[in-house]
């Protein structure tokens, strides 16, 4: 399969049976399993009726599809609206709004933004790791960033701003990849699980001269690097990937998605990094990557929105 192109995409995958037969290839190769039991014999494919496409187990006799027990749930959305969603969250390299994504794939926006929820739920970091050279830093985020005068209004309006905005620790390595995760309030008690679970114990550890990292490091080695005395970038000692990082997830979140809500930017923030550390590979690659990690990522509209 190759496409390099929304217009080449929609050429190769122009009926629901190809594209249903892709996602097959995707997830199971040549040997589907059954998401019931795990067995992989004796799985029967229906090739017409109300269960066409679908498969019955040999083993549990239930009936399964490709979209069960992942990110595409039960939905009736089609095929081919899950992969141009796919391209289309995952190639702009700016991401892509809810509405806009709605009137490309022809979906009402609530769909849009539930199909983009969805798939971006499959680039979760929870469990992500890195190593060598890290740069650390903090950001607030999110809140109505677009209205920023308004700070300067009336104090209630002043004070629900505040309210809506979160932070985000960063932390990237060098030539690699990139982890944001949401925390709620500066302090040590929340910087130090945090490193701790997605830092390698013996790695080297870039911060800028803020005392919430003293002491949260453990044995991990920290170099400071002083922006009061203009010490930006000395060799290695630098945070200048970490804060470049952070200004094009706030450009994002400003230009996108602008009433972006507390709880769903660490999904948001999850699938920003996902494409920055992808971005070497082509459009194809980067869906199969997606994809890879895509078993058991089911997602209901109430555990989204709770
Ligand atoms: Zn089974």
């Amino acid at each position: 399969m190759c496409f390099k192109s929304l217009f080449e995409l929609l050429q190769t995958y122009n009926t629901e049976e190809k594209c249903e037969n892709y996602f097959i290839k995707q997830r199971w190769g040549d040997k589907v399993i059954c998401p019931h039991c795990h067995n992989d014999t004796k799985i029967y494919r229906f090739s017409k009726g109300v269960y066409k496409g679908k498969f019955k187990c040999g083993a549990c006799h239930k009936v399964f599809s490709v979209k069960t027990n992942t990110y595409m749930g039960e939905s009736p959305i089609k095929y081919q609206k899950w992969l141009m969603a796919l391209y289309l969250i995952t190639s702009h390299k700016k991401g892509i709004s809810s509405i806009q994504l709605a009137k490309d794939i022809g979906v009402t926006q609530k769909t849009a933004w539930f199909m983009l929820q969805r798939i971006a739920n499959i680039t979760n970091s929870s469990d992500n790791k890195i190593g060598g050279v890290v740069e650390v830093d903090e950001a607030y985020i999110g809140g109505k960033v677009s209205n920023k005068h308004r700070i300067t209004l009336v104090n209630k309006e002043r004070y629900e701003y505040q309210q809506d905005k979160t932070m985000l620790l960063g932390m990237i390595e060098r030539e690699g990849n990139l982890i944001l995760r949401k925390f709620d309030k500066i302090n040590k008690e929340n910087i130090k699980p945090l490193i701790d679970k997605h830092i390698e114990e013996d790695a080297i550890v870039n911060t800028d001269q803020a005392p919430v990292y003293k002491g949260v490091l453990r044995g991990r080695t920290r170099n400071i690097v002083n922006h009061k005395e203009q010490q930006y970038v000395l060799g290695d000692f630098t945070t200048n990937r970490i804060e470049c990082a952070f200004s094009h997830f706030k450009r994002m979140i400003n230009g996108i998605h602008m009433f972006l809500s507390k709880k769903h930017l660490q999904r948001y923030a999850d699938l920003f990094s996902f494409r920055m550390n992808t971005k070497k590979f082509d459009e194809v690659e980067r869906i199969a990557i997606l994809l890879s990690s895509s078993e058991n990522t089911r997602i209901t509209y109430k555990e989204i929105t709770r």
